[in-house]
C-alpha cells in the first residue's frame, strides 16, 4: 500500500528518481541509479551484441540482419528493465524520460534519417492500454533530433504477447502483422522499447524496405541477450 503510493507520488513529482524515489534534478535518474544500469559496451554495430569491439559479430557475418544498424543502451536487466516496466506497463512518464534523456545524451548521431517510426501497437491494444511505449520514445528522439516522425505504420494483426516464444513461433507469428499506409521515407529510425529476438523489428524493415526505404537504424532502450 505504502510502496504504491509511494510509486503514485513518483509518477506524478518529476523532482524525484524515478528508480530510487529520492530528491534529484527533475526527470533525470539520480547518480547511483545511472551507476546501476548496464550499458552494452563496445556493441556489434548490426545487432548491438555486446563485446565486440565495434566490429560486426559473426552472427552477422553469417546472417546480416534486414536493417543497416542497431542502437541499444542498456541490457534488459536490473534496473534498466524495473525502470522500462513502469514505463511501459505503469505508465510512468519519468522513468521514460529519464531512459530516454540519458540514452540520447550517450548517442552522437553520426547520420539523422529523414523520419522516426514507432513500432506500432494494434489500435485495439493501444485503446486498452491507452498508451504505446514506443510512439511516445519516437517522438522524443524526433524532437530531439529536430525530425518528423512517419506514422504511416500499422499493426493490422493483433498478436498474442510474443513472451516466452522463440524465433520461429514469433515470425510466424508476425508474419503479415503490419501494413502501410503511404510510401515510407527513404531514411528512418525505427523506435521500439526493448529487442528480444528482433523479429518484430525485422518484420517491419523488410515491409518498409519493400515499400521503398533503402536504410533503417533501429533505436532501442534495451536489448535482451541473445
Ligand atoms: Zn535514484
Ligand atoms: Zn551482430
Amino acid at each position: 500500500m505504502l510502496t504504491s503510493f509511494i510509486q503514485i507520488l513518483g509518477h506524478t513529482l518529476p523532482l524525484l528518481c524515478p528508480g530510487c524515489l529520492q530528491a534529484q534534478r527533475a526527470g533525470l535518474l539520480c547518480p547511483v541509479c545511472e551507476s546501476y544500469l548496464a550499458t552494452i559496451d563496445d556493441p556489434c554495430p548490426s545487432c548491438g551484441a555486446p563485446g565486440t569491439s565495434f566490429e560486426v559479430c559473426g552472427a552477422c557475418l553469417k546472417r546480416p540482419p534486414p536493417w543497416e544498424s542497431l542502437h541499444g543502451a542498456w541490457h534488459f536487466e536490473g534496473l534498466a528493465r524495473y525502470l522500462i516496466h513502469q514505463f511501459k506497463y505503469q505508465h510512468n512518464i519519468a522513468a521514460g524520460r529519464a531512459l530516454v534523456t540519458l540514452w540520447l545524451a550517450q548517442q552522437t548521431a553520426l547520420f539523422k534519417p529523414e523520419a522516426v517510426v514507432a513500432v506500432p501497437m494494434h489500435y485495439r491494444k493501444q485503446q486498452q492500454k491507452g498508451f504505446n511505449q514506443a510512439d511516445w520514445l519516437a517522438r522524443q528522439i524526433g524532437q530531439h533530433w529536430s525530425i518528423p516522425q512517419w506514422r504511416g505504420a500499422r499493426r493490422i494483426k493483433a498478436t498474442a504477447p510474443l513472451e516466452g516464444l522463440d524465433k520461429g513461433q514469433r515470425k510466424k507469428m508476425l508474419r503479415a502483422a503490419f501494413g502501410l499506409t503511404d510510401t515510407p521515407p527513404r531514411s528512418v529510425a525505427l523506435v521500439d522499447d526493448v529487442l528480444t529476438t528482433g523479429s518484430t523489428a525485422a518484420e517491419l524493415t523488410r515491409l518498409l524496405k519493400k515499400n521503398g526505404s533503402q536504410f533503417v537504424s533501429v533505436w532501442v532502450l534495451a536489448r535482451t541477450p541473445r
